[in-house]
């Protein structure tokens, strides 16, 4: 059928298994830096439609043995809410993160979504259902259709029309003469920083994950464009349980919980009012 999507198709399996395999794309970060040897346990089954209630129990992780970044992380997200981690930088934010798609393996306790372990999950079905956004923007030089599609292969105009308006990006679309079909990056149409980012929200509508982590932008310019992304984001955000490694402040208040990572590996809870109290 389409011949555009094998190779990506396959770009996508290993994404969704194993995202060392794409480290040519680079910084399409740290978040997809991986173990390599993390696989499916031979008794792993696939995950039923999750609904994003998380629990870490007892988490222990450092990506060196011998000097933890985690030390006993309890931790309980309900579905649905929006947590924030916060915290000096290479505390663990990120790392946090990167344990619930099983890009690393916890050392000690256990990560759960609805009561299931995640290791009990087959890899593809656990990734498929946790989207990324990062602040570095991984786009490729095909239509903006194809760049959208990337979120869930298959999917139809109609689907990645709508997605395009959920992002605020079918007004782009109307405006270029060869809408969908408009070919972006080098050889066409060249994005600014914001339209890249609308795509990859756009693209998230479209993969619909029931989980989200944000990965927030550190250079928290307070311009136009960066309040729109940050209000299409939280759009984005709205009925998923939502990770944000934040860096701004709005996010921050806006979220449901914040925690506060430590350089000891520990994590905080930290009310509105204490934090508006600390500055
Ligand atoms: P930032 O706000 O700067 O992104 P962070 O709170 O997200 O920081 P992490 O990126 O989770 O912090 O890093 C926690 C610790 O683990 C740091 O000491 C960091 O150097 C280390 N670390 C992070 N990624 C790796 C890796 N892939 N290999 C080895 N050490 C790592």
């Amino acid at each position: 059928v389409n011949t555009f999507f094998r190779p990506i198709e396959k770009i996508n399996a290993v994404i969704e298994t194993y995202p060392r395999g794409i480290a040519g794309f680079r910084r399409y970060t740290q978040l997809l830096d991986t173990q390599p040897d993390i696989a499916d346990a031979p008794d792993a089954v696939a995950a039923p439609a999750l609904k994003g209630d998380i629990r870490y129990e007892g988490v222990s992780f450092g990506y060196d043995p011998a000097r933890p970044v985690l030390k006993g992380v309890d931790l309980t997200i309900k579905a649905g809410s929006t947590v924030a981690f916060v915290g000096p930088s290479g505390a663990g934010k990120t790392t946090i993160c990167s344990l619930l798609p099983r890009f690393y393996e916890v050392m000690a306790g256990r990560i759960t979504i609805d009561g299931l372990d995640i290791r009990a999950m087959t890899l593809a079905s656990l990734r498929r259902q946790i989207g990324i956004v990062q602040q570095d923007v991984f786009l490729f030089g095909g239509t903006i259709r194809e760049n959208i599609a990337y979120g869930r292969l298959g999917a139809g105009d109609a689907e990645i029309m709508e997605a395009a308006r959920r992002a605020h990006l079918d007004g782009l679309i109307a405006a270029l003469p060869e809408g969908l079909d408009t070919i972006i990056g080098e050889r066409g149409v060249k994005l600014s920083g914001g339209q890249k980012q609308r795509l990859t929200i756009a693209r998230m509508f479209l993969k619909n994950p029931p989980i989200l982590i944000l990965d927030e932008a550190t250079s928290a310019l307070d311009t136009q464009t960066e309040r729109e992304i940050q209000k299409s984001l939280m759009e984005l955000a709205e009925g998923r349980t939502t990770l944000v490694i934040a860096h701004r402040l709005a996010t921050i208040r806006n979220a449901d919980e914040v925690y506060v990572v430590g350089t000891d590996g520990g994590l905080q809870r930290i009310t509105h009012e204490e934090l508006a109290a600390r500055g």
